[in-house]
């Protein structure tokens, strides 16, 4: 067997460049690795001098990751943002990273559910302490908040479902008054309608996953922020958990991200429409865009328009009815998760879930995403449920 002179396992191995003269495109290339390549041995030694910023692994990004983290930073007028793998993961990590034994954390009693979740399993277990507020009462945050001991404080603005605006200037000026920093999941607005850092917050949080994936598709986080110090934080315990994304998914998001101002600005105009319409017709609408709503005010003065999303509120409907009201839906789609194309519906009940805010028992939500359909179809749809609801 002759194989001295046969290089034919090398040629296949190693792909011979191709000239990039005269090509230049509008889309950002993916870039997929996990070994980055060190010019020399002393490069490779020294590699750890390249973080935060710079490529070392795959796992801390390639240039795909980079400018999607880029054009977030952007949008957010931000120093830096960092891409994880799902809107949650985003919150985790910032939690993950600045929390320890002992120390105290106030979370918004109408934060995302899941994390809640997070904090009453891993958070608990490793010794923070949560304690939970209602964002419309400053006094309560005055009252939870602990000088020295309070690392961190983390607000929803929309929140969950029950979609309250709080005063992010106002509580962010009672943390910096304490020594905590100021954090805010930002998924409804995105940095579009909302940017948490121009009011006094410290770290922003966004689930890339719905407004900028925009397509049901993808699940992404982002963590914004100005600090450079958070950010390398942040960085170090994303390595050291061994959390990174695919560059495939961030070329999804960037390519989301293309249509995002377009989709929201047609969302917020359809979802103001409609919950005007459906107040009109009796139902008790939970929409900031509303004068009725109680943070219309805090709303108009910190926010630059609205997004699709808005809850029904209703009172002693039983489920059994609200099940046959979303089940005459022919173009919404019920399911979780939102932001995309298609218009979403989804069933929700935050009692039994409440810590600091009230609740009742026989109050329950139907969550609207609006995604891009016709507003006639949607419209004739929202009426079909409407017709078994006040029916
Ligand atoms: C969906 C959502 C998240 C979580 O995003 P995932 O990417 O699904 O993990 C976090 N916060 C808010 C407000 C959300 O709506």
């Amino acid at each position: 067997m002759n194989t001295s002179s046969n290089n034919n396992d090398t040629l296949c191995v190693v792909p011979p460049a191709a000239s990039l003269e005269g090509f230049a495109s509008l889309t950002v290339p993916v870039y997929r690795a996990s070994t980055i390549v060190f010019p020399n041995a002393a490069a490779y030694r020294s590699r750890a001098a390249r973080s935060p910023d710079g490529y070392t692994y795959g796992l801390a990004g390639t240039p795909t990751t980079r400018t999607l983290e880029s054009q977030l930073a952007e949008i957010h007028s931000a120093a830096r943002s960092i891409i994880v793998p799902s809107g949650q993961a985003a919150i985790t990590t910032v939690m993950l990273a600045l929390l320890k034994r002992g120390d105290h954390v106030l979370i918004t009693d109408n934060v995302y559910p899941p994390v809640k979740l997070f904090a009453r399993t891993i958070l608990h277990s490793f010794g923070v302490d949560v304690e939970y507020f209602d964002p419309t009462r400053l006094a309560d945050l005055e009252a939870k908040i602990r000088p020295g001991a309070t690392k961190l404080v983390w607000v929803e603005s929309p929140g969950s479902t029950t979609m309250e605006i709080c005063d992010i200037p106002a509580i962010a000026a009672r943390c910096r008054n304490s020594g905590a920093l100021l954090g805010c999941d930002n998924t409804w607005a995105t940095g579009l309608l909302c940017k948490p850092l121009s009011l006094g917050v410290d770290i922003v949080a966004e689930a890339i996953t719905k407004y900028a994936g925009g397509h049901s598709d993808i699940l992404l986080g982002a963590i914004i922020l100005d600090d450079l110090d958070l950010y390398a934080r942040f960085r170090a315990a994303l390595g050291a958990l061994g959390v990174g994304t695919s560059p495939d998914d961030c070329s999804h998001a960037l390519r989301g991200i293309q249509t995002m101002a377009l989709r929201i600005r047609h969302a917020g105009a359809l979802s103001e429409q409609f919950a005007q319409r459906l107040e009109a017709s009796g139902f008790k609408v939970l929409h900031p865009c509303l004068p009725s709503f109680s943070g219309h005010a805090l709303w108009r003065r910190d926010f630059a328009g609205c997004s699709g999303v808005f809850s029904l509120l209703l009172e002693g409907v039983d489920p059994g009815k609200v099940d046959r009201a979303l089940d005459q839906l022919r173009t919404f789609a019920i399911g979780a998760s939102w932001g995309g194309t298609r218009s979403i519906v989804a069933p929700m009940v935050v009692a039994g879930e409440r810590h600091a805010m009230p609740a009742h028992e026989d109050v329950s939500y139907i969550r609207l995403s609006i995604g891009l359909e016709s507003a006639e179809d949607l419209w004739r749809d929202i009426e079909r449920m409407s017709d078994v609801l006040l029916g």
